[in-house]
Order: structure tokens, then sequence, then C-alpha cells
């Protein structure tokens, strides 16, 4: 297990993180986005969606609504936001197993899909301090854990 934490404090420094995360993703990594509303998820998978894309402008909406959205890219991104989810069927729906697989995908409020997030999903906790944001990232699986290491130095 690696664990990485570091202060960030404004959003450019989130931006950053985003960045610098994209460049150590790999197909089927999942990343478990951790923290309050405000905490800076939606940034922070903004960002890093913008990154894999290779697009600083394209639109990524708040999937609040729709659940999940979908982005091509370096690899396939699917961007989930859980906090509406009324049941695990709606899981089902969505082909949230099957889309974890297909590239890399963001999961804000994982929580809501209890044991159907993977074991191995890298968890990204994000909490105010201060006038700014940390950030501790969890990664069960040694290899995902290095390569995140080596972007996050
Ligand atoms: P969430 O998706 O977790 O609800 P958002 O990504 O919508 O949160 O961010 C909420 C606010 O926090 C935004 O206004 C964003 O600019 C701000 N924010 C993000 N990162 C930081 C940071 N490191 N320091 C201060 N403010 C930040
Ligand atoms: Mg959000």
């Amino acid at each position: 297990e690696t664990v990485l934490e570091r202060f960030l404090p404004d959003e450019r420094a989130t931006l950053r993180l985003g960045e610098d995360l994209a460049l150590a993703l790999r197909r089927g990594d999942v990343l478990a986005l951790h923290g309050d509303l405000g905490a800076g998820k939606t940034t922070l998978a903004r960002s890093l969606i913008r990154a894999l894309a290779g697009d600083p402008e394209l639109e990524v909406p708040s999937p609040t609504f729709t659940l999940v959205q979908v982005y091509e890219g370096r690899l396939p991104i699917q961007h989930f936001d859980l906090y509406r989810l009324s049941s695990e069927e709606e899981l089902d729906e969505l082909g949230f197993d099957d889309a974890l697989e297909q590239g890399a995908a963001l999961v804000e409020w994982p929580e809501k899909a209890g044991h159907r997030m993977p074991q191995t999903a890298i968890r990204v906790e994000l909490s105010e301090e201060g006038d700014g944001r940390r950030v501790r990232i969890v990664a069960p699986d040694p290899a995902a854990g290095a390569r995140i290491s080596r972007s996050f130095a």
C-alpha cells in the first residue's frame, strides 16, 4: 500500500494534481474521489479529464444528474458522481462494473457504490484545510502506487 499526502494551497494546485495524476493513469485504474461537498472532487476530475483528452478547454460538466459522463482520450474516461444514486440496481443500468474495466474511471461519492467499488481502487481523499485543501492518496496496488508516486513528485 502506497500513501501520499500533499497540501493544496489553492485551486491551481488541485488542477496541477489532476494533470500529474493523468500522466500516471492506465487502463483499468479506478480513482475513488472522497471528500465532502466542496472539497474539490469535480475540480480535480475536470483537470484530469482535460489532460487525458489533450484538450484544456473541454467541457466537463459535473455528472450530478446524469450520474456518468464518458470521454475519449489517450484512454476512455468514465466520470461518475454517485451522490444521487438511489439503488444498486441503478449501478447495473449504468453498466458500472463493465465501465470500470473499459478505461480509467473517476468516481465521486464512491461510498454510494458500497462493495461494488473494486478493492484495488486508488483512494483520493480531499479535505478542507484553512483556505486550501489537503489531499491523501492511498493506492493498495504496489504497481499503481509506484506510478502515482513518480508523477506526484
Ligand atoms: P466537489 O466536487 O468536491 O463538491 P468542487 O470541485 O466543485 O467540489 O470544488 C468546490 C470549490 O473548491 C470550487 O470553487 C473550487 O475552485 C474550490 N477548490 C478546489 N481546490 C481548492 C484548493 N486546493 N484550495 C481552495 N479552493 C479549492
Ligand atoms: Mg462534485
